[in-house]
C-alpha cells in the first residue's frame, strides 16, 4: 500500500471489536499491536497511535488479555461489544478533531452496523481506515482497508509498548460512577478479572444497555459549551446531540 499524504498528520485511534474479530487461535496476542502499528506506518500514519480493544471480555483467555495489555493496547469490557463502539468513537472525536484518523476493526456485519457513523465522521474530515475479519465490503471502497489475517501476518519486529494515553490498562464500561462519569479501571489483570467476576459488577451488568445509552446523552449535554462557542469540537457535540434527539 502506498503512502498517502492525507494520513501523515494527526493522531490515529484504533477501535477494535474483539468479539466479532478475535485474536486467531494460536496467534500470539503480543504481536497484534506491532502489526497494526506497522501497517499504519506503511500507509504513512506517523503520528501518535492508540489502540482500544472493546468487547465482552469475560470469556477472553487471560493470556490474550495479558498479551494485548503488555503491548500497550487498552482493554475495555463492554458486554454489548461493537454496538457501543460507535459511541466511544464519537466521544473520542470530541477531543480530537480532523485530521485525526480512526481505524475500525470488526467483521463485515460489524462494519456495516457502524457504517453510518463512520460516513458521518468521514464527511466531517476524519480519515477512516478499516480492517475486516472476513470480507471487505462496500464501505471499504472509500477507506484504506485490510483483511484482518493479512494484517496480522505483517511485521513482527520487537517494539516498545504503545503509549496508551490512558491512566490504566483495563476498563469496565459497565461500572460507571454516576457523578464523575468515570468507569472502573485498573492496571492489573488479576484485579480486572476479580472485578468482572465480582457481585457488584454482575448486578450492574444485568441491565447495562439502557444505562449506557442514557449516559451517552447526558455526557454529551455535559460536554456542550455555551451557545456562542463556535469551536469545531462544540459544533460536533451539538450536531451529535441533535442527531440523538431526532
Ligand atoms: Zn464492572
Amino acid at each position: 500500500m502506498l503512502k498517502n499524504e492525507a494520513y501523515v498528520e494527526g493522531k490515529t485511534s484504533v477501535w477494535w471489536d474483539i468479539d466479532r474479530c478475535p485474536v486467531p487461535v494460536g496467534y500470539d496476542a503480543c504481536r497484534v499491536g506491532p502489526c497494526i502499528q506497522s501497517a499504519l506506518e506503511k500507509l504513512g500514519c506517523s503520528g501518535p497511535l492508540t489502540i482500544t480493544a472493546v468487547g465482552n471480555l469475560k470469556h477472553t483467555p487471560e493470556h490474550v488479555l495479558r498479551g494485548l495489555s503488555s503491548s500497550g493496547i487498552v482493554v475495555k469490557h463492554s458486554p454489548c461489544g461493537g454496538r457501543n463502539i460507535s459511541t466511544y468513537i464519537r466521544n473520542w472525536t470530541l477531543d480530537n478533531p480532523p485530521p485525526a484518523k480512526i481505524m475500525f476493526i470488526s467483521d463485515s456485519f460489524g462494519v456495516k452496523s457502524v457504517s453510518r457513523s463512520l460516513s458521518w465522521l468521514q464527511a466531517r474530515g476524519f480519515n477512516i481506515l478499516l480492517a475486516c475479519e472476513d470480507t471487505l465490503n462496500q464501505a471499504s471502497a472509500t477507506c484504506a482497508g485490510w483483511l484482518w489475517k493479512t494484517l496480522l501476518e505483517g511485521e513482527t519486529t520487537r517494539r516498545q509498548p504503545l503509549q496508551t494515553g490512558e491512566s490504566a490498562r483495563f476498563f469496565c464500561t459497565v461500572c460507571v460512577d454516576v457523578k464523575s462519569y468515570e468507569c472502573f479501571s485498573c492496571q492489573s489483570l488479576a484485579d480486572f478479572t476479580m472485578h468482572l467476576w465480582g457481585k457488584e459488577h454482575g448486578a450492574r451488568e444485568f441491565d447495562c444497555t439502557p444505562r449506557d445509552l442514557t449516559i451517552d446523552k447526558d455526557y454529551l449535554k455535559m460536554m456542550a459549551g455555551d451557545d456562542d462557542d463556535d469551536s469545531s469540537s462544540n459544533r460536533i457535540v451539538k450536531e451529535l446531540l441533535e442527531s440523538l434527539e431526532t
